[in-house]
């Protein structure tokens, strides 16, 4: 047996499939990306914890002599263990590795692949119908959301997917509508464009804001950032049914009919609830990077068909 193998077993260090496990649900409750393992890094303490190590077995070393060099290197039989566990996940494809993720998003960090989050719903026992709720990243997400994010806005923008008339659903449209999701709530840092709520569930899984197409799918709207916004589901609803719109100065124009609502309507007891909740003239919360800010052909489109013909109603 090595040196490094007599060491776990003399220390009672836990199996390295059960530390694959381990990692695997840390990876996805850390939304997908953890770094590299060194000492002091939060992921290492937390799943240590998880195994409830002692003192000695967190403190393990091994030694390697270089003799050449004239020098001893000191490492983590811990670390090694983790390291040992997350290179045999990269090799059965669950995890990409730090070196292919730093060309991704340019730092060096281990993150899930699709076929990794499925295994991580299999271990959670998550129904997989959860996936496209879950901010979870996953490499192939995380490579389209860079698509997405960095691709240059254009000049004249057509929004519309004319392919879409031919509507497939392929592996490829999966995971671009999730990249679109999660590029849209990212790019509004999780917040609501019209109001500003930012809330996550109790079990910080699910952000309660949902990326809105402004020219929507059924009329073959595209997933691209230029046609979305984050908004809660309040909003999302009232964007889509034409209580508000959006200007081009991305002011928010309310439909007039609010106005002359019934008084059964729009209320919590006393309180007018639709009136407090679109506010007209006021801005809405953009993206830092203007290159994602909803796109005006986009917005000239959702006025024309969706607000001004609901006025007509
Ligand atoms: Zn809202």
């Amino acid at each position: 047996m090595s040196y490094e193998g007599e060491m776990l077993k003399d220390l009672r260090m836990p199996p390295r499939k059960d530390v694959e496990k381990a990692l695997l649900v840390t990876l996805f409750k850390h939304n997908g990306i953890i770094k590299e393992f060194g000492p002091r890094q939060e992921i290492v303490d937390e799943i240590a914890n998880e195994f409830r190590l002692n003192e000695k077995q967190r403190a393990a070393f091994l030694q390697t002599i270089y003799r050449k060099e004239n020098r001893v290197k000191k490492s983590f039989l811990w670390h090694r263990l983790l390291f040992r566990a997350a290179d045999s996940l990269a090799n059965e494809k669950l995890v990409s590795r730090p070196t292919s993720t730093l060309q991704l998003t340019k730092k060096r960090e281990w993150m899930l692949t699709e076929k990794g989050f499925d295994e991580a719903l299999k271990l959670l026992r998550i129904p997989n119908t959860q996936k496209e709720f879950l901010p979870t990243k996953s490499f192939e997400v995380q490579r389209v959301i860079k698509k997405l994010t960095d691709t240059r806005r254009p000049k004249s923008y057509n929004p519309f997917d004319n392919q879409k008339k031919t509507v497939k659903v392929t592996r490829n449209s999966i995971l671009r509508e999730r990249g679109f999701r999660q590029a849209v709530i990212e790019a509004y840092d999780f917040r609501c464009a019209a109001c500003g709520m930012k809330i996550n569930s109790p079990d910080s899984l699910y952000w309660e804001v949902e990326a809105a197409h402004i020219v929507p799918h059924r009329h073959y709207g595209k997933d691209d950032v230029w046609n979305g916004l984050s908004l809660c589901r309040f909003h999302h609803w009232a964007f889509d049914v034409g209580w508000f719109a959006l200007r081009t100065n991305f002011t928010i124009e309310v439909a007039p009919k609010i106005n002359s609502l019934p008084v059964s309507e729009g209320r919590m007891g006393n309180y007018e609830v639709l009136k407090n909740i679109l506010k007209n003239d006021v801005k809405i919360i953009l993206p830092k990077q203007p290159n994602v800010y909803p796109h005006v052909n986009a917005i000239l489109w959702h006025r024309k068909h969706i607000f001004h013909s609901s006025e007509r109603i």
